[in-house]
């Protein structure tokens, strides 16, 4: 029986997993949930998992909340109380699924118990991932099994094979909800617009970032910190069909791909069985037959910034992918709040970035050091975010 503890267990990928275990409870067992705002979903997730602890951000209905259920043994709540629970708390297996670096500090205290991390939470690696590895170098039994689809691809594709043959790594995105479309085409784009993806359904922030191809900057930052491959080595192709998950070429020419349903359950069941693979009845099969027309094209980088923008930050690097990861994720709150305009986004990123000079990390090899470089990346991420408010927030 392996102990589960879901970060953001009310949103997509929460929910996701929550299905999975829902259909295995004789291997799985919901130790901890969280959620945010999503508190109703949150009392039925508790009453249909009974998890002994859980954290919600309300200090007031975390006080009302534990005497609600008997099940519950600690209710965690304000700013620490997700990486309190990581630090403190029994379970196996920690999926980070709240969206945004808010979920770095719990991973970090994950890492510290040697657990394993399926992390679906890709702005803790692009924020903090230089760090995140240094932690992972002190503590070899910790493990992060990725959950964000291509990286779930790319590291399956990598098994059994050795690091050194790998000539590149190839992501592909599925070109998002506005796919052909030219710069003047997205002066007026609403909310309700971008809010709709052609093959994922996912939460507000990604499903933003997926139509800005800004996700696909994360991904390739995340890529080139899980995997460790110089940023030349890493190619971005739009592959509308979303089958293909992403791949790996080696050196002698052979490409080594991921392809399944576009199913989010998938890589999350991975994460929880790995290395082992295991039959899910919410998990459906690939039917060839279905999918005749794999297509793959060049992304069209000169509308989408999303992309250049984070290899320029990732090339950079130091506290420059931080800045791209916290002025994004300030312009995307502000666009799903109408308060700016779609193609702000990138206005808001590339501002940020250029106001930025990087602080390149200190040595990186205690935990003195690694704690240091972190106080670092936090100061960046805050004062990133209070710049992009204080200018756009009217
Ligand atoms: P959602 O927006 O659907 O869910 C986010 C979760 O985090 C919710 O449980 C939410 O709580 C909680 N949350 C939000 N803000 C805070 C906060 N400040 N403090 C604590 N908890 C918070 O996101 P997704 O499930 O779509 O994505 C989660 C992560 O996984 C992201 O990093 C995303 O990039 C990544 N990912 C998602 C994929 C997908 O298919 N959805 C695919 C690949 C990666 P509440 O709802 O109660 O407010
Ligand atoms: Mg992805």
């Amino acid at each position: 029986m392996k102990k589960i503890f879901i970060l953001g267990s009310t949103g997509s990928i929460g929910q996701n997993a929550l299905e999975l275990i829902r259909n295995n409870r004789d291997k799985y067992k919901v130790v901890g949930l969280s959620g945010y705002k999503n508190i109703e979903l949150l009392k039925e997730q508790i009453k249909e998992f009974e998890p002994s602890y859980i954290y919600i951000a309300d200090k007031n209905m975390a006080d009302t909340i534990i005497q609600e259920f008997d099940c519950l043994k600690c209710v965690a709540s304000e700013n620490n109380g997700l990486a309190d629970l990581a630090k403190n708390m029994d379970y196996d297996i920690i999926l980070t699924a709240v969206s945004g670096a808010i979920g770095i500090d719990a991973t970090v205290e994950a890492i510290k118990r040697n657990k394993i991390i399926a992390l679906a939470n890709k702005e803790t690696m692009v924020a903090a991932g230089t760090c995140i590895n240094a932690l992972l170098r002190l503590h070899p039994e910790a493990k992060i099994i990725p959950v964000d689809s291509e990286h779930s691809a790319i590291f399956q594709s990598l098994q059994g094979f050795r690091k050194e043959d790998v000539n590149k790594i190839i992501i592909t995105a599925s070109g998002g909800t506005f796919r052909g479309k030219k710069t003047e085409d997205l002066t007026k784009i609403t909310v309700k617009e971008a809010l709709k993806h052609p093959n994922w359904s996912m939460g507000k922030k990604i499903t933003i970032d997926s139509s800005t191809l800004v996700n696909k900057g994360l991904e390739v930052i995340e890529a080139h910190e899980l995997f460790n491959v110089d940023y030349d080595n890493i190619e971005v192709v739009v592959h509308p069909q979303s089958v293909v998950h992403s791949m790996v070429e080696y050196k002698d020419g052979s490409v080594i791909a991921q392809m399944g349903i576009p199913d989010m359950k998938t890589p999350i069941l991975y994460s929880f069985t790995y290395p082992e693979k295991e039959f899910n009845t919410s998990i459906g099969f690939l039917d060839f037959r279905k999918f005749s027309n794999l297509t793959f094209e060049e992304p069209d980088r000169e509308t989408f910034k999303g992309i250049n923008l984070a290899y320029k930050a990732g090339k950079i690097g130091g506290t420059m992918p931080a800045v791209f990861n916290a002025a994004n994720e300030v312009a995307v709150e502000l666009f799903l709040n109408e308060k700016i305009k779609f193609l702000d986004i990138y206005k808001i990123i590339e501002e940020a970035m250029n106001e930025h000079e990087t602080i390149n990390f200190t040595a990186n090899n205690t935990l003195e050091e690694i704690e240091n470089n972190l106080t670092t990346i936090k100061f960046v991420d805050k004062t990133t975010r209070d710049k992009v408010r204080k200018k756009w927030e009217k």
